[in-house]
């Protein structure tokens, strides 16, 4: 029998905001004390430099959030299940609380947790919140999770998405505190470098921030048909890293979007379209875990891919010196501010997977370590799509010339001068800051000329389709 004062563990991993919070709600709403955690376990160990430090962004943003609810963020470094039960103990919590995750790793990690808190009879209680729909709810008629993202789409367009909860304002803390690290001794941005000063003033954290973001794009939306391709244009919401992090809920962005459509916003059904990508991807990765690891389509094992992530070819790509303005421009927008339109993610993917035939997994672990709107499911669902190997994806032989993607979607090259410094007589700031971005032992400067094509065009593209009809001949 559960104690009525015992307070509940509301334990915080990627869903750091108050509102669309079934998990923080349903403890809330108790009104039990609620002891919020965020554990620094080895999954937060792993993250690459940009994504850590975005959430140790993020992390301070919530705090504060919490602070302003009368409650406080509890943070602590080790194993989830001894840092849980060492709270437990200490608190005398008799319940746990979490949003759940998919992610192979952490859901086999959850999996033990909760079989642990069980025996030593804790409750231990995981909730939605970062979906749209539960994987196991969304089928095609045959009851197979769907492969093709199109059937998925019309299946779920007109489902009711549950309402989005209202923010926690208040939650009750309990009669003691458990002792709490400090953020800063986490040093969660060392990685980045000197690169953390360059992207700070690109980042906005937090829920309301995100909200705001929210709200900007509402007087956009209409023109996210026609803009979303164009490279120059600031014509996509910019919410992925609000999204990556929890800062805000897939069901709020949805629901504001519906209701703006109910009051005469034009256009909103190719952005909800969108947001389904991401369940998508979330889908896939969570029947199907390998889509991370490995080739979703296994005739890709034979493709030979060039596997060395230090040939020149892939540190030219790496250091946005390719010699192709308009891969560069995409790699030095990632450098600058941290994220990367989704025009050029195409762009500089089938750059690498194709015209310099390297694994798509090469490039995926790259953008791991560069994007603050790091997701797993995206990433890989992405990397794959455009490599050709995963569900759905764009077939090989479609090779992205960059040179005609970019007179396409940035015809006045604004993109190119905004992100390429190199033979322009006055550089943008932007072009310039990311000489300061990346490590100095790049020993790259505005100065040097520009590199001359690692690969050309026509070589690259006749190479690639060569082992391609090889492989198919195998
Ligand atoms: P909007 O156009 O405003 O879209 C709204 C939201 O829908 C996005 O925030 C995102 O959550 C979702 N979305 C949009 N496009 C996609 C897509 N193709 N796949 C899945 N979800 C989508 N997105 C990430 O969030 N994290 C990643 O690590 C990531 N890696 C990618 C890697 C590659 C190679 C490619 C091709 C795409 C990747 N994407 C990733 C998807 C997409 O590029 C970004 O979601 C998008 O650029 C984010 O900008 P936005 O929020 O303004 O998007």
């Amino acid at each position: 029998m559960e104690n009525e004062r015992s307070p509940i563990i509301m334990w915080f991993r990627r869903d750091l905001r108050l509102s669309d919070h079934p998990a923080l709600s349903a403890a809330a709403e108790t009104g039990r004390p609620v002891i919020p955690v965020f554990i620094c376990d080895d999954s937060v160990d792993a993250l690459g430099a940009a994504p850590k430090w975005r959430l140790g962004l993020g992390l301070k943003a919530f705090s504060n959030a919490l602070r302003d609810a009368g409650s406080k963020l509890i943070l602590r470094r080790g194993d989830a299940l001894t840092v849980l039960q060492d709270l437990i103990t200490k608190t005398g919590a008799q319940s746990v609380f979490w949003s759940r995750a998919y992610d192979p790793e952490a859901i086999a990690r959850d999996t033990k947790i909760k079989a642990a808190l069980t025996d030593q009879n804790v409750l231990a209680k995981s909730f939605s919140g970062r979906l749209l729909f539960e994987p196991w709810t969304v089928a095609t008629k045959t009851g197979q999770p769907f492969r093709v993202f199109t059937p998925m789409w019309r299946a779920v367009q007109s489902r009711d998405v549950p309402a989005p909860s209202t923010a926690v304002t208040r939650l009750p803390p309990p009669d003691v505190w458990p002792m709490s690290d400090d953020l800063e001794d986490w040093r969660m941005g060392a990685e980045m470098q000197r690169g953390a000063a360059v992207v700070a003033p690109f980042v906005c954290p937090g829920e309301a921030a995100a909200f705001q973001a929210l709200h900007q794009f509402l007087n956009r939306i209409t023109d996210y048909s026609d803009h979303r391709d164009r490279l120059d244009m600031d014509g996509t919401s910019n919410l992925s890293e609000y999204l990556s992090l929890g800062e805000i809920g897939p069901r709020s962005v949805w629901h504001t979007i519906q209701q703006a459509s109910m009051t005469g916003v034009q256009g909103v059904e190719p952005y909800l379209r969108q947001l389904v990508w991401r369940e998508f991807a979330y889908h896939l990765m969570n029947h199907t875990p390998s889509l991370l690891t490995g080739n979703w389509k296994p005739e890709w094992d034979i493709f030979p891919w060039n596997t060395d992530a230090d040939s020149p070819e892939v540190i030219a790509w790496k250091q946005a010196k390719t010699g192709v303005p308009g891969v560069d421009a995409g790699l030095r927008q990632m450098y600058v501010t941290g994220r990367m339109h989704n025009r050029a993610r195409m762009i500089v993917a089938s750059y690498l997977t194709k015209h310099l035939m390297t694994h798509w997994k090469i490039g995926m672990d790259w953008f791991a370590d560069c994007l603050v709107d790091w997701d797993p499911a995206a990433n890989a669902m992405g990397w794959q799509w455009v490599a050709g190997s995963g569900p759905d994806a764009s077939p090989f032989f479609r090779i992205f010339n960059p040179q005609t993607q970019q007179e396409k979607f940035d015809p006045h090259s604004r993109y190119v001068r905004q992100w390429v410094a190199e033979g322009q007589a006055n550089p943008p700031e932007t072009a310039l800051a990311y000489f300061d971005a990346v490590p100095k032992s790049w020993g790259l400067s505005p100065t040097d000329p520009y590199p001359q094509p690692v690969v050309a065009l026509a070589a690259g593209r006749a190479r690639a389709l060569a082992a391609y009809e090889g492989r198919k001949n195998q």
